[in-house]
């Protein structure tokens, strides 16, 4: 461990304990930075834990980099950054196998990963951990951040960040409501994207943590950093609609991967189940305005997710989390087909990066759903839990070698 340079708190201060912010904390300390990471409230809290679905790396016999590569280009109508993308698919072989390092165990069979094809895909390519994905991921590398030396920095909420002698200097808000300053050679802005607070001002539902609310996002424009398609925000097709405890529970897309499909009212199947989340998304409200979708018990619009077809092999070994929230609340998805409509649930934009995730404001670095390009206007699933961690591993390698400069 190497004290970069006089007079700073931290020679690397993270900003947020979701995937990206944890894998930068974790590189930067491994690298031998001295490291703060602070976050909103507890370490657990953020929308990375509640990942369900999945992670996508091209390992199938039939897949690589390059065709991951076309998927996601094609499936952001060609808004995604070329450059972010060779590196989020080239690199995502490597990504999997550090986090195996640090623990992770994805499912097997057959000998080798299990791998399922999700929207927008065109190869099989998704990597699980049974349903609970990001709890996985999340737990492994908090493990790794709380065995080394990092200082952890709980229920510190920041409220403000500029220039400072050395580098950044960075407030903060902390559980007593008192404020207080820290100072790094470099930050990494780790805090996830707004569509909590979107929801709750548009008055919808959302997959959301309750602290996916932007606030830092603002704060760094206001220090002069640019943006990108801030504006497009993503629905998951799959929100739960009914029951009650349901709403706003994203049905994780593997559901379709491993064969259920969307019906209208009258039984039929109105779009490609596995089409890109955008074109999904507005299949079914389109469905519902011409008058052929359905009413939940408590009358709101909604499809049918015929999850009956689900072999229970597959269920079982991929989607036991989501049968049992399903069957705790008195529906079996696998007798019956479930209440589903879009939900809001992903910012695609933010900030803008280079290919080490620094920001147009040098020292300042930013990775995972805070980071825009990667996904142009429209993310494929899979890939946002890949962003983290190839990004936040980069961030958080350059962020040290910043703070040595
Ligand atoms: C229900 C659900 C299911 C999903 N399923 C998948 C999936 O299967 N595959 C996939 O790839 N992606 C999935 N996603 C998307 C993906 O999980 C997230 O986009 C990604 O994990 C975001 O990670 P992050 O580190 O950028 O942000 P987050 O995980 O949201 O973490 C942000 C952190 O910043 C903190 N923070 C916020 N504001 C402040 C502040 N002012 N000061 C300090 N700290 C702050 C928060 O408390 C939190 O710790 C899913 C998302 C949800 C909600």
């Amino acid at each position: 461990m190497r004290p970069v340079r006089k007079g700073v708190s931290f020679d690397v201060l993270v900003i947020g304990s979701g995937a990206s912010g944890l894998a930068a904390a974790v590189s930067a300390e491994r690298a031998g930075a001295r490291v703060g990471l602070a976050t909103k409230t507890t370490l657990q809290a953020c929308n990375s834990a509640k990942a369900q679905g999945g992670i996508q790396a091209a390992f199938g016999e039939d897949d690589s980099p390059e065709i991951h590569a076309e998927d996601v280009m094609r499936s952001s109508h060609d808004t995604a950054n070329p450059r972010l993308v060779e590196v989020l698919t080239s690199e995502a072989p490597s990504a999997i196998h550090w986090l195996e390092e640090l623990g992770v165990e994805f499912t097997r069979s057959n000998g080798g990963y299990r791998l399922a094809r999700c929207g927008g895909a065109s190869r099989k390519r998704l990597l699980q951990v049974g349903d609970r994905t990001g709890h996985a991921i999340t737990k492994a590398l908090r493990d790794a951040y709380e065995a080394g030396s990092g200082t952890e920095l709980p229920h510190h909420a920041l409220g403000g960040l500029g220039p400072a002698r050395n580098g950044w200097g960075a407030s903060f808000r902390l559980k007593d409501g008192s404020t207080t300053t820290l100072d790094a050679s470099a930050v990494v802005l780790a805090a996830g994207g707004r569509c909590y607070a979107e929801a709750g001002s548009r008055g919808e539902l959302s997959t959301n943590h309750p602290n996916a609310t932007g606030e830092v996002t603002r704060i760094v424009l206001e220090a002069g950093a640019d943006a990108r398609d801030l504006d497009a925000l993503q629905y998951h097709p799959n929100g739960g609609a009914w029951p009650a405890t349901m709403q706003g529970y994203s049905i994780p897309e593997t559901t379709r991967a491993y064969g259920a499909v969307l019906l209208n009212a009258d039984g039929e199947e109105f779009t490609d189940s596995l089409g890109p989340r955008d074109a999904v998304s507005q299949a079914i409200f389109d469905e519902v305005d011409k008058g052929k979708g359905v009413l939940t018990p408590d009358g709101r619009p909604a499809v049918w997710l015929d999850t009956t077809r689900i072999s229970p092999e597959d269920a079982e070994i991929s989607l036991p989390y989501m049968l049992r929230r399903y069957r705790g609340a008195g529906i079996d998805p696998l007798a019956e087909p479930i209440f589903t409509y879009p939900v809001l649930h992903y910012q695609n934009g933010g900030l803008v990066i280079d290919e080490h995730a620094e920001t147009t404001l040098e020292g300042a670095f930013a990775c995972g759903e805070i980071a825009g390009g990667t996904h142009g206007r429209n993310r494929m699933m899979g890939n946002s839990l890949l962003e983290c961690t190839v990004f936040g591993r980069r961030a958080g390698r350059a962020a040290f070698e910043k703070a040595g400069t």
